[in-house]
């Protein structure tokens, strides 16, 4: 508003200005957010007028004081702010956009320009027995190029409580099922029919499919009876082929009804043993799940690191189960259910098992005991090398020198798997393993016998040592091969720990120092006679190659064998170290595990004849 001589003309942004009759004008802007810049021009004279027009962006923030939530608690987190502003939160470097809402608030004038913004924060799901400070929350505002922020208060998780120590009680106990039935299936319509049976003649009978050998398929027990695929006199209907010498064929008539009545879950030694009744011997199959295969590995059933989480025991032509006891003193397993699946249009009873632990799983051995029950018997699984039974096959024998080596007589690869096992015991003898090696210094094993006596002495373990030899003068390193999926683990930690001390140590300032990424050739699949056997891990240790001069006179020096030795050991401990379950099994069991002798076995096993399939190079 104002006045000024008429004679003379004004300009308000370039825009004339007129008087009114009483010789003054007056009009109003809006300012708008931000710098306004107006002119006034009088004769040749402009005036600028710069006016910048400030928001308050922020007006307010909750929450305003420090507080503390229990772990996953949503915090709602709001700001009073201008209109149309952009609105972030920002707490323990995570940043949290906020919207406006329009529900009326009583702080808020509804006629002003401010309104309320909303977002929500999840805390994290806390620390056992801490605190948690996140640190304080802070608003971020902007409009027009302002901006402004609030920090307000301070967001702190309440402690988890300490969970409760899961109660395993590893003394050897019985839990006892109540025999109701809980599921039944229509017995199949060919009941009845004639059918050619082949009955397993004995214990832990080596199953293949049709590609050949395979770690899927369980070894089951002596009294087994299958269906012979019509036309076949070695292939079951569910696709197993048996050896010769493991079954005996008969005639007979296809089941109808067939009860599994579950009789017990026990603890023994650390194992867990289930007990049930079939009416009829029928097939079943367990396998740990789920397991990865990866064929970038090399070997045919290579497989991701062993970490399965459950047991899948699935039964041929059974048509009723019972309930099952509780697993409450299993060291190996949390809980089980009944479930069915279908395999090839057939649909069959599944009992599932979770593991304690993903990946803790030695293996299972079945079979049927005096008075004709089904006891599957899952391998304990130690978690230290006390009490630990151990069995260590030097690699070949007696009349078997194993590869020759570059340095020839005296330094066959026999004499150096076995300076390295002997060493190998000694030192987990003394950290209170009970050690079963074979003499193969005065004995002559077979091919499968190295194996059974690892069972017949309860082996939490089987490590057959060898040396590598190749055509290539120059392959070097370590390797280590299993079969079954759940041994793939020890593979891994002993050939990780065996390959360090090549690719650490020894070649460094040789020309063989920029090998050390081959150096370590891993955990392989294969399929040697050693590692068939599913009742416990087994692995066929390559500790480097006696093909190669720079390494046969490493692996021939006490000095250097006793490191490999040493390393062999850390590796089978890191192997028990993955269990991270509360007891050791062995502590409550030891008159039990004293079954599980160091007596040698006797020295008259016949030379079984070799298999240019498995050997145990
Ligand atoms: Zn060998």
């Amino acid at each position: 508003m104002g006045s000024f001589d008429d004679n003379f003309e004004v300009y308000f942004n370039e825009k004339q200005i007129e008087l009114n009759e009483v010789g003054n004008f007056y009009f109003t802007k809006d300012l708008k957010v931000g710098l306004n810049t107006f002119t006034v021009r009088h004769k040749s004279k402009t005036y600028t007028y710069r006016i910048t027009r400030k928001v308050e962006v922020l007006k307010s923030m909750m929450p305003k004081d420090n507080i503390k939530v229990d772990g996953g608690t949503k915090v709602e987190i709001s700001a009073v702010s201008y209109r149309d502003s952009a609105v972030t939160a920002t707490i323990n470097g995570k940043s949290i956009n906020l919207s406006p809402i329009d529900s009326q608030t009583d702080d808020i004038d509804p006629n002003s320009n401010y309104t309320k913004f909303v977002g929500t924060y999840t805390v994290p799901k806390g620390i056992i027995e801490k605190e948690q400070p996140l640190g304080k929350i802070t608003i971020y505002g902007s409009y027009m190029g302002f901006n402004e922020s609030i920090t307000g208060g301070s967001v702190t998780v309440n402690a988890l409580p300490k969970p409760p120590v899961e109660k395993v009680e590893y003394y050897d106990t019985t839990n006892k099922a109540t025999g109701e039935v809980v599921a039944t299936m229509t017995p199949p319509a060919n009941a009845g029919k004639s059918v050619r049976i082949a009955t397993i003649s004995r214990d832990f009978p080596l199953i293949r499919d049709a590609n050949g050998r395979t770690p899927f398929l369980t070894q089951l027990p002596k009294g087994t009876i299958n269906y012979l695929k019509s036309g076949s006199n070695s292939m079951t209907e569910t696709g197993m082929y048996l050896e010769s010498g493991d079954y005996t064929i008969s005639n007979g008539k296809r089941i109808g009804k067939n009860k599994l009545n579950v009789l017990s879950v026990s603890t023994k030694s650390g194992a867990t043993i289930l007990k049930m009744k079939l009416d009829e011997k029928t097939p079943f199959n367990v396998e740990a799940s789920p397991v990865v295969l990866n064929s970038s590995i090399t070997g045919p059933h290579a497989i991701n690191d062993f970490m399965a989480t459950h047991v899948h025991i699935t039964f041929d032509y059974v048509t009723e189960v019972t309930a099952l006891p509780s697993f409450k003193n299993s060291p190996m397993f949390k809980s089980g259910y009944w479930t069915d699946v279908v395999v090839n249009n057939t649909r069959k009873f599944q009992l599932v098992l979770e593991l304690r632990q993903a990946g803790i799983y030695s293996g299972v051995g079945c079979t049927y005991d005096d008075e004709g029950n089904l006891n599957i018997k899952f391998t304990r699984y130690v978690n230290s090398l006390s009490g630990a039974v151990i069995v260590i096959d030097p690699g070949h024998g007696k009349d078997d020198s194993g590869a020759v080596g570059v340095l020839g007589p005296g330094y066959y690869e026999r004499e150096m798997n076995l300076q390295i096992a002997k060493r190998v015991e000694k030192k987990l003898k003394a950290k209170g393993a009970k050690v079963v090696r074979l003499k193969t210094e005065n004995t002559n094993y077979g091919l499968h016998e190295r194996t059974s006596l690892a069972r017949e002495n309860n082996a939490d373990l089987f490590i057959s040592i060898h040396n590598n030899s190749a055509g290539d003068p120059d392959a070097v390193g370590t390797e280590a091969f299993y079969f079954t999926p759940f041994s793939q683990p020890l593979a891994k930690t002993v050939c990780n720990r065996v390959a360090s001390y090549w690719t650490g140590k020894i070649y460094t300032g040789t020309k063989y120092k920029d090998q050390r990424d081959i150096a370590n050739r891993g955990a392989k699949s294969s399929r040697f006679a050693v590692t068939l056997q599913q009742d416990f891990p087994s692995i066929l240790l390559e500790v480097g190659f006696v093909s190669n001069e720079f390494e046969h006179k490493i692996i021939k020096d006490p000095k250097h064998q006793d490191e490999f030795a040493k390393l062999i050991v850390k590796g089978i401990e890191d192997y028990f170290g993955r269990s991270t379950l509360p007891a050791k099994p062995d502590t409550a069991t030891k008159s039990a595990t004293a079954t599980a002798t160091t007596a040698l076995p006797p020295e008259t096993f016949s030379v079984a004849s070799r298999n240019s399939e498995e050997t145990t190079e």
